[in-house]
């Protein structure tokens, strides 16, 4: 009975000293780790995708809770899952969104196996564990909490475990933007798309993502007189193609900065050294004569900070010709293209044509199975301060705001009108480099940053939906 007593009283006076009681970590870290390792053991590679055990394992723990969910499938074997846990309605709500495929694997490669979810030295080992089942957990364990501690909210908090991320949005977020964004419909996201970065042990930064590049594919064709090889001709299309595709590589198109890269620059300024810092701040200097050299070193030395400043171009298709003794009539390339937010598509298209600068090159957009183009989530919301406090509290970080060089599935619901913010756990810049990295031959997570995660996201959860 006085344990009791005690216990309810400890719970009242830390209820009024910082609102809703919090779960008992030690215990919920161990029922983590097991829902982690289950799902990791689900082979949802995509393709083919299949994320169907991982959706009924999800639908059974929120059930046996009472947490109701629904399901939506266009394809049954790829389900997405939508769980709710309602608020008074004040506010609207906030999603919280996790994929459930991964990419494939190559099982040679892998020291522990890629569905093995092995403890190691502080690890676990398996497909998914940083992309993104790593997210499904966090939010997993949120959901649960928010029911199991009663908390009263202001919005409802939404669980959407969606499919298809790594192979065709198809059958995940654009079905479920297309045809049942009710079930979805929130103010805010959290997703994947954000990182720690831990260098030696200790944390460097967070990288928030609030804004993604829009990307497009432009096709180079190049045409001239076909011929035989024994003859040259300077109207020769590879020829042609050659010097466009090198001309546009070696092209700097024009810097475009937005809010969020310049909060970018600045922010990772402040804690990088004296010469860092003077490029990052430099680079964003009006002053070509200051930003240019600045520039310049990005490029060589660390491309994709230069990506972020600019709409970016890269070959990577090269075709043309089918024997050596003839000379084709054309020849094309592929160049991969990731707008900037704010550029004009059709003006950018006319910028690279003046660099090609050939009437025998033609330049346009080709066909890309893309996402579409998307408004920035605002840096003075609710929910980056709610980021940002716990950043600062879990991690002892700064926030970096940050533009994605590449595209997330956020883009179909910022494209609605949602506010989406990626948000990850921390990793060690060592263990890219090592082939531990998301999309890489193998893939781990340190265990106790799947659980430092798990108690940011909650937080972060807490502080933005919570009755106040
Ligand atoms: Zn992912």
């Amino acid at each position: 009975m006085r344990f009791t007593f005690l216990a309810v009283a400890l719970v009242s006076t830390s209820l009024l000293a910082q609102g809703p009681a919090q779960p008992d970590w030690a215990k919920l870290e161990e029922e983590s780790m097991r829902h982690f390792q289950a799902i990791i053991k689900m082979d949802s590679t995509d393709p083919p995708g299949g994320e169907k055990p991982v959706v009924d394992y999800l639908k059974q723990v929120l059930e046996a809770e009472g947490i109701p969910v629904q399901i939506f499938a266009l394809e049954a074997h790829r389900p997405n899952l939508v769980a709710r846990f309602k608020g008074n309605g004040k506010k609207r709500p906030l999603l919280l969104m996790g994929h459930t495929d991964t990419v494939n694997v190559d099982p040679k490669k892998w020291t522990h196996p890629p569905f093995g979810a092995v403890r190691d030295g502080g690890w676990v080992y398996g497909r998914g564990t940083v992309d993104d089942k790593d997210n499904v957990i966090a939010s997993l364990m949120t959901m649960l909490m928010l029911k199991r501690l009663n908390v009263p909210l202001d919005r409802d908090v939404i669980f959407l475990a969606e499919a298809g991320e790594e192979g065709t949005s198809r059958i995940g977020i654009q079905f479920m933007a297309n045809q049942h964004f009710d079930a979805i419909d929130a103010e805010f996201c959290y997703a994947e798309g954000g990182s720690v970065a831990r260098t030696g042990g200790a944390v460097k930064y967070a990288r928030v993502q609030t804004v993604e590049k829009i990307p497009r594919a432009i096709t180079v064709t190049a045409r001239g007189i076909a011929g035989h090889g024994s003859v040259p001709l300077e109207t020769n299309a590879l020829a042609h193609l050659g010097e466009a595709v090198g001309a546009i590589a070696a092209w700097t198109p024009p810097q475009r900065i937005n809010e969020t890269t310049a909060a970018y620059f600045k922010r990772l300024a402040s804690v990088s050294t004296p010469e860092e810092a003077a490029r990052y701040r430099d680079v964003l200097s009006p002053d070509p004569k200051i930003s240019g050299p600045a520039d310049a070193y990005l490029r060589k030395n660390e491309p994709s900070h230069w990506s972020m400043l600019r709409t970016s171009l890269s070959p990577t298709m090269i075709g043309g010709g089918y024997r050596t003794n003839v000379i084709p009539s054309e020849g094309t390339a592929n160049i991969d293209t990731r707008l900037a937010p704010d550029e004009d598509p059709m003006k950018f298209l006319e910028l690279v044509k003046q660099v090609v600068n050939d009437p025998q090159v033609e330049v346009s957009y080709g066909a890309r199975d893309t996402r579409p183009p998307t408004p920035t989530a605002r840096l003075d919301s609710d929910a980056f301060r709610a980021i940002e406090a716990n950043i600062t509290k879990h991690y002892k970080a700064i926030t970096l705001p940050t533009m994605s060089t590449g595209a997330t599935d956020m883009a179909f619901l910022r494209q609605k009108g949602v506010q989406c913010y990626g948000i990850g756990p921390a990793a060690d810049t060592e263990d890219g480099p090592k082939g531990f990295g998301a999309h890489s031959d193998q893939e781990r997570i340190l265990e106790g940053e799947l659980f430092r995660f798990i108690r940011f996201n909650w937080d972060a959860v807490l502080d933005l939906a919570r009755t106040r």
